[in-house]
């Protein structure tokens, strides 16, 4: 027996979670949170995060069997036990929408992840960017070899998404086998991990796809062409960081970079390639942490007045780091040149420096967009000061000709894509389209699939 439940995230950007459930064990995958901060306000006067909040909110999944007893308190729900089925968890990669929530897990239920993904986690608990508490008993597994734990054996296949350790699943029971996308793109450093990935999951029975793009497409699904093939030198990610250098050439006034400190390789390559025009790039410290779990050797600049604003005992100190003071970075001439990464929430240091002749680039920090009212603030800050804005970034979701391309290499039987606002849009020609509600169950049955308890479904085939 195999069932497929469908908890969570089907037609949104990110918080899904899906079980893969057998006779004997239960696989969940990913366990983030969206939406979490809509209610941020009302809680201000009440330090205390609880389970039982975000369940009653619907901020969590109401799954059973994978929550602590005392935590759940009078919460109507069965709690984790350990004489119960076993369940484990595999986490895609390191972004919020896919991880936050991990932390409410009882503590003895196991969850796998790749080691980058590991890495990374680890450093999120060094550096307290950890939301409710670090979930002790994560492993670190290698990439693309075979795990048994009961009756489910799985693998986690690296792919390309902008952060480090991102991977898919491939996930196979007595029944048939599902693999699972995770985020992915074609048109990052990585192209040919996707391709991989498409390749070593070719053929399955289900395909669970992510369809972010679908949401804000325009045309139609089917007349879309893949953008990133065939495979170039230069990736559309490659020809940022050179868009990027071609702007700093031009710059004689301090330039700021918004990046999202999770991106850590753009953030390592944009230092690289800075570095061969003498351009030096000044962090902020937490950036200059997560670079440096990655790249241990790698001298790395930081802002010396930020490093006062990190707590107490401040971040984890680490050798090759070289704190550059405002003198400095204001003294910057022509054959030195820095360029200062800054967050959102440290905007207020741009006027400590000259703000005249100011250059900021967005390159895919938070805010994210429009639609967060944190990006017009932020407009409005640097309208006020003539600070001149320039947005140069990449996604990290693969364009809909690009995932197209993707889908089609795979070719699976059943294709069911959610973590989209229109996952109606995201097809491919031979599989069959599954659209299913939250809370709804599938049953896959020697390589069939089909819903359980009969609601209404939309299926084209
Ligand atoms: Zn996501
Ligand atoms: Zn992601």
């Amino acid at each position: 027996m195999t069932k497929l439940h469908f908890y969570k995230g089907l037609r949104t950007i990110g918080g899904t979670v899906v079980e893969i459930e057998t006779d004997k064990a239960r696989c969940l995958f990913d366990f983030g949170l969206i939406f979490q901060n809509i209610w941020e306000d009302l809680r201000e006067g009440r330090e205390e995060v609880t389970l039982t909040d975000y369940l009653k909110l619907g901020i969590l999944p109401a799954v059973e069997g994978i929550y602590d007893e005392k935590e759940l308190n009078d919460y109507p729900l069965k709690p984790w036990r350990v004489e119960d089925k076993p369940v484990f968890f595999l986490i895609s990669h390191m972004h919020i929408d896919h991880m936050e929530a991990l932390g409410f897990l009882a503590e003895d239920i196991p969850v796998f992840m790749t080691e980058d993904s590991y890495l990374l986690y680890g450093g999120l608990k060094e550096t307290g960017e950890i939301f409710y508490r670090f979930k002790e008993g994560c492993t670190g597994l290698r990439e693309n070899s075979i795990y048994q734990l009961e009756d489910i054996r799985f693998r986690l296949i690296g792919t390309d998404h902008d952060v480090p350790g991102a991977c898919g699943f491939e996930i196979r029971t007595d029944e048939g086998n599902i693999a699972y996308t995770g985020d992915l793109r074609l048109h990052g450093f990585h192209p040919e991990a996707a391709l991989e990935f498409a390749k070593e999951v070719k053929g399955g029975d289900v395909l669970i796809t992510e369809g972010v793009t679908a949401s804000f497409m325009e045309g139609e699904w089917e007349e879309c062409q893949a953008e990133s093939l065939p495979l170039n030198r230069i990736t559309p990610e490659d020809a940022l960081i050179e868009e990027i250098k071609e702007v700093l050439k031009e710059e004689t006034g301090i330039t700021a970079i918004n990046l999202y400190e999770r991106n850590v390789e753009r953030a390592y390559i944009l230092l690289r390639e800075l570095k061969k025009e003498g351009i030096r790039m000044v962090w902020e410290p937490l950036m200059a942490y997560y670079i440096h779990l990655f790249y241990p050797t790698e001298t790395l600049y930081v802002y010396e007045p930020l490093l006062g604003e990190y707590g107490q005992g401040g971040l984890p100190d680490f050798l090759y780091m070289v704190p550059v003071t405002k003198e400095e970075l204001q003294e910057q001439t022509g054959s030195e040149k820095f360029l200062m990464q800054l967050f959102f929430k440290h905007t207020f240091y741009l006027l400590d420096l000259d703000y005249q002749n100011m250059l900021y680039i967005h390159s895919n920090g938070v805010p994210l967009g429009d639609y967060d009212p944190a990006y017009n603030k932020l407009m409005d800050f640097l309208e006020r000061f003539h600070i001149r804005y320039q947005y140069l970034g990449r996604g990290g979701h693969a364009y809909p000709g690009d995932l197209k391309y993707l889908l089609e290499e795979i070719s699976p039987k059943y294709l069911v894509p959610l973590h989209s606002l229109k996952p109606e849009k995201v097809r491919c020609q031979e599989g069959i389209q599954l659209l299913p509600r939250e809370g709804s169950v599938y049953l896959l049955n020697n390589h069939i699939l089909k819903e359980l308890e009969q609601k209404e479904t939309h299926v084209n085939d």
